[in-house]
């Protein structure tokens, strides 16, 4: 330590309100570069690849390959399925000197499925989990938290590459065991809760939250069986009556008849849009306005459309009656205070009991909500039937708290969590964008069919911190910890000798140690700073080295121990 680059800090950063992110700027582990944007020194570059190392060895041991595809991606990949638009703010995007549009990968759906497109063609060179760990860039409305939620932040993502359902279907349950080894040799307290699949169709897909009350996900435990839920996946046995006349500002039309999928797709295979929609198929809805011919009134409209490149608006409006249709603009939403102007997420939905002027029962999944003058977009996410009280008020954990579960064992209710992992079977989506066919026994062509699976890296070592610390500091669990041992010498000359000593004999013994040998720090300073840092196990080489005595302490416990000093380097082990 004492030539490390750390310094710690007494005081708590000012912008920080959760105890990762004041401990790890305390303890010199993380240093803010700008909002949402951090350095990682020494140390916690050190915890931030113990993790990864971790996440590395059970994806390869589930029969994961490791790759590195680049951080800066060409427009056209993501132009081609949609997201080059669908992204909207949350998109970091730049121009080269020539003047060509480039993106800083948010997710790499696109390019693994270009890569896998090259290089494979046959059925016999499936199945394939490709996965990598790298810096992914978001433009996130609210950074917060410290590396929590940053924009630029670390993550593991794997993308799998099957034949058919059957192989996907094997894929997702591999990565849901990896996950569920990673999750548990990181000490981390979680559950494992359906998530929305984010779309019409119904895909599997769960998330892995960390719990955490600082955690800005919202689920549901049953007090009665293992069920647990995110809330927007809550399946309610009977959803509440809701009619249409009971929600305020109604000025709605809604879709024809889309209570069920097969419904909407037919009804937009109807509308023509320039090729054929399946059940497959990823489905958004989106709010646009529409008037008959003659009438100065808009309406308000969700529809149902398939989340890529093929919408065109034109057609749509051709098909639709009444005759016209349009995005919604700014005027729409200076009128209606439910459509702010920023992102609106469930987290928003809870706490500003956002309204929705749609008909609950035709919105399912998430809407985008598109400003005609903006290419953005915001997100709401949704479940008909279930997040709105009759009188149109959302309000999730109200209702939710003491209904009985889905599975009939127990009531719910509500806890907080911070989503690390997210595992999602995409189906054909990309495939079907990038046209990728192997072909197969008989000859023709087979569509492949995807998962793509997450680990927030950076944000799993805020976690930890959030369920393992005490008023001192960090109590790291070992498999992370930046040293298995904090060997501190106190005074200025024998102590310190013998502590440098001691480290090199347990460094030899395959121990990592973290030794303090400052000299001119006094004891007390070197203990808050070791209590700060949350290294499981301190020897303390003190006063005692005359009589032949250190003393060992577990940072978990707070246990203190005397231990003759030939016997320090069998017990530290
Ligand atoms: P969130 O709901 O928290 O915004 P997400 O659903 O947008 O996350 P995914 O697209 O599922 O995130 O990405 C996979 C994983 O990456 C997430 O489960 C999470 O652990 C991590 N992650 C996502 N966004 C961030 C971020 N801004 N900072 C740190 N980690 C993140
Ligand atoms: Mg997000
Ligand atoms: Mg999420
Ligand atoms: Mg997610």
């Amino acid at each position: 330590m004492s030539t490390l680059f750390l310094r710690t800090l007494r005081e708590d950063p000012a912008d920080a309100e959760v105890p990762s992110h004041k401990l790890l700027v305390r303890g010199g582990y993380v240093r803010r570069a700008a909002p949402g944007v951090y350095s990682w020194l020494p140390l916690g570059k050190i915890v931030l690849e113990n993790v990864a190392r971790v996440v590395r060895e059970e994806m390869d041991a589930m029969g994961g390959q490791e790759l590195l595809l680049p951080a800066l991606l060409p427009k056209e990949y993501y132009e081609a399925t949609g997201r080059w638009e669908e992204y909207g703010d949350t998109l970091f995007r730049l121009k080269d000197r020539k003047g060509a549009d480039y993106l800083l990968g948010p997710t790499h759906e696109e390019v693994f499925t270009l890569l896998v497109k090259g290089e494979y063609s046959s059925y016999k060179d499936f199945p394939v989990i490709l996965y990598q760990i790298q810096e992914k860039f978001r433009d996130e409305a609210r950074p917060r938290a410290g590396v929590l939620r940053g924009r630029e932040f670390h993550m593991k993502d794997s993308y799998s590459f099957d034949i058919d359902d059957a192989g996907l279907q094997e894929s997702y349950d591999k990565h849901r065991a990896a996950y569920i080894r990673i999750f548990d040799r990181l000490g981390l307290e979680y559950v494992i809760v359906a998530a929305t699949s984010g779309a019409m169709g119904g895909s599997a897909s769960e998330e892995f939250l960390a719990v955490a009350h600082t955690g800005e996900d919202t689920f549901v435990r049953s007090t009665g069986s293992d069920y647990a839920a995110n809330v927007e996946a809550v399946t309610t046995p009977e959803p509440p009556a809701l009619s249409i006349e009971g929600l305020p500002e109604a000025k709605v039309h809604h879709t024809p008849d889309t209570a069920t999928i097969r419904t909407l797709v037919d009804l937009l295979n109807e509308l023509d849009l320039g090729r054929d929609f399946t059940e497959a198929d990823t489905l958004k809805n989106v709010l646009v306005k529409t008037r008959a011919p003659g009438s100065e009134e808009w309406e308000l409209l969700a529809v149902g459309l398939p989340g890529d490149r093929e919408v065109d608006f034109k057609r749509l409006e051709a098909a639709l009656e009444p005759a016209e249709v349009a995005l919604l603009d700014d005027a729409d939403f200076a009128a209606n205070p439910f459509l702010a102007k920023g992102y609106i997420g469930p987290r928003a939905l809870l706490d500003n009991k956002v309204r929705y002027l749609v008909d609950p029962r035709v919105v399912t999944g998430t809407a985008w909500v598109t400003g005609a003058d903006r290419p953005d977009h915001h997100v709401l996410d949704l479940v008909a039937g279930r997040d709105f009280t009759p009188d149109g008020v959302i309000d999730v954990a109200d209702v939710r708290d003491g209904d009985p579960s889905p599975d009939g064992r127990g009531t719910l209710y509500t806890a907080r969590g911070i989503e690390i992992g997210h595992i999602f079977q995409l189906g054909r989506k990309y495939t079907d964008a990038f046209q990728v066919d192997a072909l197969g026994p008989d000859g023709k062509p087979k569509r492949i069919t995807m998962g793509s699976y997450g680990i927030g890296v950076s944000r799993v070592v805020a976690s930890v911190v959030e369920q393992s610390h005490d008023d001192k500091g960090i109590v790291w669990p070992r498999e992370i910890a930046p040293a298995d041992v904090h060997v501190i010498g106190t005074g200025k000359g024998a102590q310190i000798e013998e502590a440098l000593r001691v480290a090199g004999e347990l460094e030899s013994r395959g121990l990592r140690v973290l030794v303090d040998d400052r000299k001119g720090v006094s004891p007390g300073v070197k203990f808050t700073d070791a209590e700060l840092l949350g290294v499981p196990t301190a020897v303390i080489i003190g006063r005692g080295l005359a009589d032949g005595v250190v003393e060992l302490r577990d940072r978990a416990t707070g246990e203190r121990e005397e231990v003759a000093l030939d016997a320090i380097v069998d017990r530290a082990v």
